[in-house]
């Protein structure tokens, strides 16, 4: 009798899939329990008074559904893809699932060209992250219900309009769907066609899966949501729940249909990160205003210092906060000037990279070198963005009493580990080229040039 030898991982991926596939009649309920929880965070604190000099976090309804949103859903969602994957998407997310609810009962119309166009979901990123600083979305719950509000309709009215009980949304449009996908990549849970066909991956509307891939030529994870659909632990096709080590997929990203859009995404996220950051706390941003303010006022363009209307930026003046239009120009430009610096600059470090493996005999042509060196960035732009949009997490953590030495400690622990990866990934990448011994140093010195250029921008960050 042959005996398989089954490890301990495969077995609790064994129970994961059980558990799921015969749970997945109940993800409604979740995703309808989810949706009331977020239409209350959302669209009740507007109603509700706003909070004294002396609230807290727990006597006032404000200040806590704030502090949810953007100090814990919002940095847990982005750290937990490097262990789970994509799960809030699948799982929980409940604009997704009202998506798709729309999706089944809408038009059903085909997905035009322009929005299955890979700048779709970068352009949707972009700019949801710089409306949502203009309007201030993180310090004001009327803020927060417009722009979460408005994200919501349009998930719904793209599921009433395109695609059969899809998630058109999902993979093409959503704000943060490209962001979780990329680092999806760096999870520990893969769903791995149990017959693979390969031939690359393939966008179809012929399938059972909700993101539409094409499931038995599925190599990749970012599109993948876990919805558990195409998972049947007992039948001899579809698809099988595997864990991984993390990083593993991005180490052989040439197999993984790697491409440049995501690539670049990648830098331009790191760029709205610190953007979205350092206009906050540097002098460079108010030399910026002023400058914009007095070229302005010399050319008799007045209007720049008018208020704006307050669902293109933060109009309190009760509470003293009036953004005028030289505020949101201003804003708006610092965060583009941070996205082209970063994005130039990794650029470069990645094409010289590139170039060096070529130079050492790596095998690969100069467009798939620059790819898969461009994923090196993934955990140090990971950290940058949990660091930057996700600074809510550390203003939770001095809440709960602990010192600003230790949450500085906290920051550059993530930071130093998120490089460090960085650079193992860059080694892996390096050895699927076959580049061998000393010729790696070059390659990876670029690498390593990337992350401290990253590493100097976020100085205030860490140590300010
Ligand atoms: S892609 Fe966006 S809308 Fe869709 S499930 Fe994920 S977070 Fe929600
Ligand atoms: S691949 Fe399977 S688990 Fe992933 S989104 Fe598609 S149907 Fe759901």
């Amino acid at each position: 009798m042959n005996f398989v030898k089954i490890s301990r991982t495969q077995r609790f991926a064994g129970a994961i899939e059980n558990f799921f596939s015969k749970n997945r009649r109940h993800l409604g309920l979740v995703h309808l329990g989810m949706f009331g929880v977020f239409i209350v965070l959302i669209f009740v604190p507007p109603f509700l008074p706003a909070p004294l000099e002396h609230s807290r976090v727990f006597d006032n309804f404000q200040l806590f559904a704030n502090s949810l949103l953007w100090g814990a859903w919002f940095p847990l969602v982005l750290l937990s893809v490097v262990v789970t994957g994509r799960s809030w998407c699948g799982l929980f997310c409940p604009m997704g699932a009202a998506s798709e609810w729309a999706s089944g009962r809408g038009l059903g119309r085909r997905v035009p060209g322009w929005l299955k166009s890979p700048a779709a979901p970068i352009v949707s990123f972009v700019f949801v992250t710089i409306w949502a600083q203009t309007l201030g979305a993180r310090d004001h719950a009327q803020s927060a219900a417009i722009l979460f509000g408005c994200v919501m309709l349009a998930a719904f009215v793209c599921g009433l309009v395109f695609g059969r009980k899809k998630r058109v949304w999902c993979r093409h449009a959503c704000p943060i769907g490209l962001l979780l996908g990329v680092y999806a990549r760096l999870g520990a849970v893969d769903f791995k066609p149990k017959r693979f066909v390969a031939g690359g991956d393939r966008w179809t509307e012929a399938t059972a899966c909700p993101t539409m891939i094409d499931l038995k030529r599925k190599s990749e994870s970012r599109h993948c949501i876990e919805c558990f659909r195409c998972v049947s632990p007992n039948a001899k096709g579809g698809l099988e729940v595997q864990l991984r080590r993390p990083g593993a997929e991005l180490e052989t990203i040439r197999h993984h249909n790697g491409n440049l859009a995501e690539v670049l995404f990648l830098f331009i996220s790191a760029g709205v990160a610190l953007g979205g950051f350092l206009w906050l706390v540097l002098g460079s941003y108010q030399d910026f205003r002023l400058w914009l303010a007095t070229e302005a006022i010399k050319r008799g363009w007045l209007w720049v210092g008018s208020p704006g209307p307050s669902w293109l930026m933060a109009v309190f003046s009760e509470e003293r906060e009036v953004f005028r239009w030289v505020d949101f120009l201003t804003i708006t430009g610092y965060m583009a000037g941070w996205i082209m610096i970063c994005t130039l600059v990794l650029s470069f470090t990645t094409g010289v990279a590139a170039w060096l493996v070529r130079r050492a005999g790596g095998t690969g042509t100069f467009h798939q070198c620059f790819v898969a060196l461009g994923y090196q960035v993934a955990p140090v732009s990971l950290v940058s963005l949990v660091l930057g949009l996700g600074n809510g997490a550390f203003i939770n953590l001095a809440l709960l009493g602990l010192s600003p030495a230790f949450i500085t400690t906290v920051k550059l622990l993530l930071f130093v580990s998120g490089a460090g990866w960085s650079l193992h990934l860059g080694n892996r990448i390096l050895a699927s080229f076959g580049v061998r011994g000393s010729s790696r140093v070059g390659p990876l010195l670029c690498g390593a040039a990337g992350s401290v250029f990253l590493a100097s921008a976020w100085y205030p960050a860490l140590f300010g």
